[in-house]
């Protein structure tokens, strides 16, 4: 795929993803895993005429497994994953003196925002991969393990609502002994083409149920595709981790809501943490120059690209106005709180790959697959993308 990087207007970006996809469930030696990130649930029932917002979750699934896919599993429990990693790293900068306020690390565009502009504020990062590339790495590994599988034949497709996460899933560092944590990543509009260009009745679909071992999800991994979720997430988890009790509430109310800044305080054991959620370039650099000139009063800090988080990223139906971000946000609310479990820690299916795999968070082997570091990129400006399975076929 050379083309990709000289591409300028992504379409052939786009009809790749679809060949690649059609191509790696069309091979009966690979076997095809895929992930779905939240945000695409709520918004991708928009292209079959449905009201934004509306949890297509079920449907999707029925979709993917008509499409040829092996196992539909869910980006949500990744999410749980990387509360479980991010709060760990959280709490022992705390505790530890370590470099704060630790801003999140999920969104690319964020990533790359700050690797290009802000070089000298890159610890301020967590280390953390984002849930997409978590989702590939325990994949290749633990469940490959589980279930026999050469990491080589396992094709991991991502459904994103997001453009810059072919570029995230293509970072050289995304990768482990020459195989790619991710290999195709369709957008939310590729993958309704894709149904589409099946002749899918997308609406007359039955409800499927997610696979469980790396699709079992709470609401607290839900919610990361809302501004403030991935904050109420962490919010969730870290309070009980500290105080050692249940928080009386689980919903985290100051930050939630489509403003491009909130703040929030936190106390616990009579520690105030101070928190702030910004989505958007421009406030995101304005957090980031408080951080340089030393006037930052924060923690921790939860950055997403899109101005209102992944609801309204750029391969989300169109249009997106303030009404269907509104809606969008809604609908993972609602998922949220119709899920018995809400709390990442209190995934089974997240404490099965603790006990079974990682032993714990923050642990050796959890560094190993799940972090990352970054790369001053204050002279380069340019990513490619790689979305290709036929490099795993040619490992393995
Ligand atoms: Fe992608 Fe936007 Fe979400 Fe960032 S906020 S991960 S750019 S959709």
């Amino acid at each position: 795929g050379q083309c990709i990087n000289v591409c300028p207007v992504g379409a052939i970006t786009e009809n790749l993803s679809i060949y690649q996809f059609t191509k790696a469930v069309a091979d009966p030696d690979m076997t095809v895993l895929v992930q779905i990130a939240p945000a695409v649930k709520v918004a991708l029932g928009e292209e079959f005429k449905l009201p934004a917002g509306t949890d297509v979750s079920g449907k999707l699934v029925t979709a993917l497994r008509l499409l040829g896919v092996d196992k539909v599993f869910n980006t949500d429990f990744s999410a749980d994953l990387t509360i479980m990693e991010e709060g760990t790293e959280f709490l022992g900068r705390l505790n530890n003196s370590g470099q704060l306020p630790m801003i999140t690390s999920c969104c690319p565009s964020w990533v790359k925002f700050a690797e290009q502009n802000y070089p000298q504020l890159l610890p301020h990062l967590s280390s953390c991969k984002s849930p997409q590339q978590m989702f590939g790495a325990i994949a290749k590994t633990f469940y490959a393990q589980k279930e026999n599988l050469n990491p080589g034949k396992i094709c991991v497709v991502s459904v994103m609502p997001c453009v810059t996460k072919k570029f995230e899933a293509s970072r050289p560092e995304m990768a482990r002994d020459g195989i790619r944590e991710v290999d195709i990543v369709l957008t939310t509009r590729e993958l309704a083409k894709l149904i589409r260009l099946n002749k899918i009745n997308f609406n007359q679909l039955a409800d499927g149920d997610f696979d469980y071992d790396l699709g079992f999800a709470t609401g607290a991994g839900t919610i990361f595709g809302v501004t403030g979720g991935v904050m109420e997430a962490a919010v969730r988890t870290i309070s009980e981790v500290i105080t050692g009790t249940q928080r009386e509430k689980i919903e985290f109310m100051p930050v939630r809501g489509l403003a491009g800044v909130k703040e929030a305080e936190i106390t616990l054991n009579g520690q105030t943490l101070r928190l702030a959620v910004v989505s958007g370039a421009r406030n995101a650099a304005r957090i980031m120059e408080q951080i340089k000139d030393g006037s930052s009063p924060y923690h921790f800090i939860e950055v997403m690209g899109c101005p209102g988080g992944c609801i309204a990223g750029g391969g989300q139906p169109l249009p997106v106005m303030s009404t269907e971000i509104q809606n969008r946000a809604r609908g993972l609310y609602a998922i949220d709180e119709g899920k018995a479990v809400r709390k990442s820690h209190e995934n089974p299916a997240i404490k099965a790959v603790y006990e079974q795999f990682l032993t714990e968070p923050n642990g050796h082997l959890a560094h190993e697959l799940l972090h990352t570091h970054y790369t001053d990129r204050s002279n380069i400006s340019k990513g490619g993308t790689n979305d290709d399975c036929s490099e795993n076929k040619r490992q393995a």
